[in-house]
């Protein structure tokens, strides 16, 4: 059995991570440890790293899109064994007593800060522990990659697709074409909704449209974004900056929606809000049955992310990456020792 774990982590708010040898998390009776050969990396990440959300504690190994192989199962668990090859999102756990784990809804757990695969370590590591009812068997024909990269942007943007595309032939708007973006646009797509990509950089119009998206409008400057006016039932937001909101909201249908799936601030005069009676929600990631449905769909539809692979040794070189949102459209660390 592993006993030392060595991964990758940030000691204080905002620092370049450094190789962190760690004492294996205790195994509990419900739990797996999971050998981890890829993990995404996600925009998340590096807000953790910064300490955006107020919850994180250092030292910080983050990692939260997660592919490996079971090495050991704890005595309560049977639906996975050793050497099984598996995945893990955000999240690894739930209280299973509040009101939302009750429901299912394990994603609102009122103790959402403990529930994440990153307590005590994430998976720019070596091993993780994870529930095993977070834990997910990697569907077959599909890469490491693809589904690492699935574990929270496609289980993100699937499960604001799944709520929110109530009927057929939808009008859809993706705003922001990365890491979430691109896969939304071809989730939107496969399921069969008129899709328009919005992007601050006219030079993604073309891998957009290869996507699936049907249109392509640039973001920037109001007159772009007036032929849209009034056009849109439902907008998924992924773009965390640069939005000029007043001129989003007024893309959206009457009683349109706008679903944010970053955390982006918000700047925005209400009066369209209220005479379109208009509505801005929030999307966290997904609980189990949605995550299962999710691989299902990826593998049904070919979701293809498009994805870069890098060492994990170079997990600096690839936070960098993404952080000057250069990644097309998501790096993928490999553990190459494993
Ligand atoms: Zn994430
Ligand atoms: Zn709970």
């Amino acid at each position: 059995m592993t006993t030392r774990i060595l991964g990758y982590a940030a000691n204080a708010v905002g620092e370049s991570l450094q190789p962190f040898e760690y004492a294996a998390p205790r195994l509990g009776a419900h739990d797996v440890r999971v050998s981890v050969t890829h993990c995404g990396v996600c925009h998340t990440d590096i807000q953790a790293i910064d300490d955006y959300y107020g919850i994180t504690s250092f030292p910080f190994v983050p990692g939260h899109e997660i592919v490996g192989v079971v090495s050991e199962v704890g005595s309560d668990v049977s639906s996975l064994k050793e050497g099984d090859r598996v995945c893990i999102g955000w999240q690894a756990r739930s209280c299973g007593e509040c009101e939302w784990c009750l429901k299912g809804e394990t994603q609102l757990c009122m103790r959402i800060e403990d529930t994440t695969v990153m307590v005590p370590y994430g998976g720019f590591s070596s091993s993780v522990v994870a529930d095993h009812r977070f834990v997910y068997p990697l569907p077959a024909f599909m890469l490491g990659e693809v589904a690492a990269v699935l574990m929270c942007a496609g289980l993100s943007v699937f499960s604001a697709l799944q709520t929110h595309v109530t009927g057929p032939e939808l009008k859809v708007a993706v705003v922001g074409v990365g890491g979430l973006g691109h896969i939304a646009i071809q989730c939107a797509h496969a399921l069969g909704c008129e899709v328009t990509a919005i992007s601050s950089s006219p030079d993604k119009k073309e891998q957009a449209l290869g996507f699936g998206a049907d249109h392509f409008v640039v973001s920037t400057g109001k007159d772009s974004m007036r032929p849209v006016d009034y056009g849109y039932d439902l907008l998924i937001c992924t773009a965390n900056n640069g939005i000029d909101w007043s001129s989003l909201l007024m893309s959206l249908k009457k009683r349109g929606r706008l679903v944010l799936l970053g955390f982006p601030n918000i700047a925005l005069n209400s009066t369209n809000l209220v005479a379109h009676e208009l509505s801005i929600t929030g999307s966290l990631i997904g609980n189990p049955a949605t995550m299962r449905a999710m691989l299902s769909f990826a593998q049904d539809h070919d979701i293809k992310p498009a994805l870069e692979l890098m060492p994990m040794s170079e997990v600096n070189a690839a936070l960098q990456r993404v952080k000057e949102n250069k990644a097309r459209y998501r790096i993928v660390l490999v553990n190459e020792s494993q």
